[in-house]
């Protein structure tokens, strides 16, 4: 079989067959046969986890054929979805209901489920990651059974699949608790970091979605603050990007000049200290209002890899001032900012958000720069501060170190011996994070 590749084109596997099923029954008769040869079926997504989690020697499971709307019930603005329904496909399949998710992350590209699988999330204080959106499941397990579970059918289930890591089954439906459709008012300014570090827990308190972006050898963050209004609603003179800005901002300024400078400080890494200072000057310095999923989203085109960690929200500045001493220590020459975000808590046995309010710290290495020794180095300072690793970025994690980490990591575990005894969706991730 070809080479099957993630986003980074890092993680790479050579299935032994990719099945393309359309119903659920085709999805249960790929099971229920792995099952009875001894074999692994691995569902994906868009391939948008930097980490191994989707890789597979076994059948590649891909969702695309299950993909659409379902369901609505627009009274409880509850939406049924099938399981490999792209994220940007989304708005347009709300737009005639007028509801829209929640919340999102910085990208639309990935699946639902799998998006859901690894814990992704966007930044806002009130507001769960996507996962926390999920009000019903519907799975094939093992056996090829299918399974359907919400927080009063098969509770126990539902407890633990929705930040499944792809181990418990294939996601093949997802209901998610929508809102109405909504807009959002966008304000990005370059300021001192220090001032930022300062007001953090009151501005991720107060503000509906709050996050920014640090880049390292600079006194700098660029700050973004969405603002929540109703359709139609936005502050006078607040008006979309017109493409030619969007394309300016989002594509030339953050990736092609990134990739650029990427290539250049890659092979000049003494520059970087200068080239991030002029990019902290160039970039996020703009007003500008939209339907939420169009400002939530951006392009990302430049190739990178990503280590986050979901830190107690108290504990980032402290994090980010030794993530600095630390950068500083080794010589390390970081050309991409650090994207610092926020979640509410919930009650997801593997989410990283479970039972505490997160602050998350991404980090970011272009993808032809060695990042092991940052990674490593910045790994050993989140966890020191009981950070707790994105299921689908790099991390050097195994399962011993999981168990402090998630109180219900053995609930999560019995359920996975019910729903997959023989280990049908298991591949070399999963065998490493888990027990
Ligand atoms: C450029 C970029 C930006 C990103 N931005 C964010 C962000 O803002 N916030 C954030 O939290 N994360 C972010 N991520 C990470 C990304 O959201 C997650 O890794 C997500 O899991 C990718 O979804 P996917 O559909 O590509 O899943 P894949 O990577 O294809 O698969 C991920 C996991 O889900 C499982 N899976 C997929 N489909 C199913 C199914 N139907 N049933 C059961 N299991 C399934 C797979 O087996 C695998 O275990 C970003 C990644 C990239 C590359």
């Amino acid at each position: 079989m070809s080479e099957w590749r993630n986003w980074s084109g890092d993680q790479r596997c050579r299935p032994s067959a990719v099945a393309r099923p359309n119903t659920v029954a085709d999805v249960s008769a790929l099971a229920a046969t792995a099952s009875a040869s001894g074999g692994t079926v691995k569902a994906v997504g868009a391939g948008h986890s930097f980490t191994d989690i989707a890789l597979t020697n076994g059948v590649q499971v891909c969702l695309d054929g299950l993909s659409g709307l379902l369901t609505v019930d627009r009274k409880a603005k509850l939406v049924t979805l099938a399981g490999g329904t792209r994220l940007h496909e989304i708005p347009a399949l709300l737009a005639p209901y007028g509801l829209a998710m929640e919340n999102l992350g910085d990208i639309d590209k990935q699946s639902i489920a799998g998006a859901i699988s690894t814990g992704t999330h966007g930044t806002g204080l009130k507001f769960g990651g996507i996962a926390a959106q999920v009000r019903a499941l519907t799975l094939v397990a093992g056996s090829g059974d299918v399974v359907h579970c919400s927080a009063t059918e098969n509770a126990h289930i539902f407890a633990v699949a929705r930040v499944g890591l792809g181990a418990l089954g294939i996601i093949t439906s997802v209901t998610l608790q929508c809102v109405d459709a909504f807009m959002l008012h966008a304000v990005e300014r370059p300021e001192p970091l220090a001032d930022v570090l300062e007001s953090w827990q009151q501005r991720i308190s107060e503000l509906d979605h709050f996050e920014f972006y640090w880049f390292p050898h600079t006194e700098t963050a660029l700050t973004k603050t969405n603002t929540r209004y109703a359709a139609g609603s936005l502050p006078a003179g607040v008006a979309p990007l017109s493409t030619a800005s969007h394309i300016f901002a989002d594509v030339l300024i953050s990736n092609t000049m990134f990739s650029a400078l990427c290539n250049v400080t890659g092979k000049l890494p003494s520059t970087i200290p200068g080239v991030n200072k002029m990019a902290s000057r160039l970039t996020g310095n703009r007003e500008f209002g939209d339907v939420s999923h169009k400002v939530f989203a951006t392009p990302r085109s430049v190739r990178f890899r990503e280590m986050e960690y979901a830190l107690p929200v108290e504990d980032i500045p402290a994090a980010l001032g030794e993530l600095d001493i630390m950068i500083k220590r080794r010589g390390l020459q970081i050309s991409f900012p650090v994207e610092v975000r926020s979640a509410a808590a919930d009650t997801i046995a593997l989410s990283t958000s479970n039972g505490r309010q997160s602050g998350y710290i991404a980090i970011h290495q272009h993808i032809k720069t060695a990042p092991f020794e940052y990674f490593k180095a910045a790994e050993e300072i989140f966890l020191s501060h009981g950070g707790r690793p994105h299921w689908g970025k790099w991390h050097f994690l195994q399962s011993k170190d999981f168990a402090a980490l998630y109180p219900d990591l053995e609930k999560f575990c019995r359920v996975r011996d019910g729903l997959d005894a023989k280990r049908v969706f298991s591949n070399a991730c999963l065998d490493r994070v888990l027990p």
